[in-house]
């Protein structure tokens, strides 16, 4: 198998590393090397800021509605090429076709959006704040943004960034995630291809010492990350105690409650996937699912349900997901799993044993579920990212509410129900930012914000949709007047407008 060596992309060029310092990327389902990318040296991290900080006075001047055809092309080659996208990101992301291709859409959605961006980015005015003063506001860029991106949605989220922020009329650097960087340069070559000036965009390769550089870049004015709790935390309080604004989407732990008046089969047919497809690696898996009452009868027939799901390559039809990310995922979800049932809870499907023929290496994990599952366990705290759902049961809606609650985690949740007071009640009182309603993984489309809570968002604004507008951007308000002769005023000694 060929090795496939990555770039960087800086001011418009793919230039290799400068330093001798590599990283391996690893086709999930072998652990085969597939390719190898450079770590950014520090030459290589200012010379991407630096092309970065040279394009933005002249990119925020270019017209609102050039930067907006600036995204209709590039949504137009991103629909073009969405295929071929998707192949590249399921080999190495080990997603099966389907759900890349998923990945890639999800990322365009927000490309369309950022077509809009002329509207997006209407400021206020109001005439005659005083007699003759009108005030009215700018929406300006903020300058050079950076983007941190994790391993799991190697296309849609650097499309949650860079496409926005660069409409708005900054220009960024992205460092993607090491795990699979293929696809975001295969965003930026597109990018280019669309007609993007140099420096724009610019891409950087490393890990946590580039990222931990970046952040302490005096050029760089605002921060947006996706990934680990940790890592989320570690950012969110470097680049805020650099005075840098900063958006970090973290970990999760999703609960789904489930009514006794909802439909039976719709429900297990709907956690199958929201569980473990992808593998469980998806921010919004449902990773807990909580019966409430007499729907605790049907765990059982979930978990033979799930059962049926078998892993498999990403160009298997059959696959109904493919391996974990690495070895290391792989064995942090394997000794969760051990812990769970020395914890006492009670393994009804394990698929700790799984492996696909011929791919005895990859890092599979086959579906498994647990129930009688207690909020003290660590299958329960930790954030597993595998196809592991555990199972809780609860008398009343109310006990799953407070259940969902405590939860330090609040990146979505869902509720199936026949009843709308029950649900009405639960996206009332339910302490998580995306509440689904008979819908599993409830995402929202790009005019509507991702909107995480608690420990699974640091920030204010959130990504995509009008709040990302306002992280990328600046509000300048402008009072004035303009003095027709002879009407000039004498000396005003107080701070009212006269
Ligand atoms: P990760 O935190 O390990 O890595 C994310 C990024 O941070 C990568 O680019 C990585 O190179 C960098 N990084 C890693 N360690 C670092 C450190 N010590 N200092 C600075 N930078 C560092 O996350 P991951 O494993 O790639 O992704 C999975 C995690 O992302 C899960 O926890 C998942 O829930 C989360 N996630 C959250 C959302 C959301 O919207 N809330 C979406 C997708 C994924």
């Amino acid at each position: 198998m060929t090795v496939n060596t990555v770039n960087q992309f800086i001011n418009g060029q793919f230039l290799p590393g400068n330093g001798s310092q590599n990283i391996q990327v690893t086709n999930p389902a072998n652990n085969q090397v597939i390719a190898e990318i450079p770590v950014s040296t520090e030459q290589d991290m200012e010379s991407a800021i630096a092309a970065a900080k040279a394009a933005f006075p002249s990119w925020k001047k270019v017209a609102v509605s050039e930067r907006a055809r600036l995204m209709l092309r590039y949504q137009h080659i991103l629909k073009e090429k969405h295929d071929e996208i998707a192949k590249v990101l399921a080999q190495e992301t080990g997603k099966t076709l389907e759900d890349a291709k998923g990945d890639v859409w999800r990322g365009i959605e927000v490309v369309e959006q950022a077509c809009n961006v002329a509207s997006l980015m209407m400021g206020e005015t109001v005439e005659n704040v005083a007699t003759n003063i009108d005030t009215y506001s700018l929406i300006q860029p903020l300058g050079v943004c950076l983007g941190i991106t994790p391993f799991n949605f190697p296309a849609m989220i650097p499309l949650w960034m860079f496409p926005l922020a660069i409409a708005c009329g900054n220009t960024f650097v992205l460092k993607p995630s090491e795990q699979d960087p293929n696809t975001p340069m295969l965003l930026a070559e597109l990018f280019k291809q669309a007609g993007a000036p140099d420096g724009v965009l610019n891409v950087v390769h490393g890990g946590a010492d580039e990222v931990n550089y970046l952040l302490n870049h005096q050029d760089i004015k605002a921060v947006s990350f996706v990934g680990s709790v940790p890592v989320g935390q570690h950012i969110y309080r470097t680049a805020t105690a650099n005075m840098k604004r900063a958006q970090c989407f973290a970990g999760a732990k999703n609960h789904s409650v489930v009514m006794p008046d909802a439909s039976k089969e719709q429900v297990l047919n709907n956690l199958v996937g929201a569980s473990v497809g992808a593998a469980g690696q998806r921010c919004m898996a449902i990773s807990v699912a909580v019966f409430v009452g007499e729907s605790q009868k049907w765990i059982s027939e979930l978990a033979d349900k799930i059962s049926k799901v078998t892993p498999g390559l990403w160009d298997d039809p059959n696959a109904g997901y493919g391996p974990l990310i690495s070895p290391q995922a792989k064995a942090r979800v394997l000794s969760l799993i051990e812990e769970g049932k020395k914890e006492g809870a009670t393994c009804l499907l394990d698929g700790s044993e799984f492996s696909v023929e011929g791919y005895e290496s990859g890092n599979w994990v086959g579906p498994t579920v647990f129930t009688d599952v207690t909020t003290d366990m660590q299958i329960y705290q930790q954030e597993i990212f595998g196809p592991v759902l555990c199972c809780i049961g609860v008398d009343t809606l109310e006990q799953a509410i407070q259940l969902v609650n405590a939860n330090p985690y609040g990146n979505g949740t869902s509720i199936f129900t026949a009843s709308g007071g029950a649900a009405r009640k639960y996206q009332s009182d339910v302490e998580v930012g995306q509440v689904g309603i008979n819908v599993p993984i409830p995402v929202p489309l790009p005019f509507f914000s991702f909107t995480g809570w608690k420990n699974s968002f640091y920030g204010d604004l959130h990504a995509y949709g009008k709040q990302a507008i306002r992280f990328y951007t600046e509000t300048k308000t402008i009072t004035a007047r303009w003095f027709d002769e002879g009407q000039e005023t004498g000396p005003n000694m107080t701070i009212n407008l006269r």
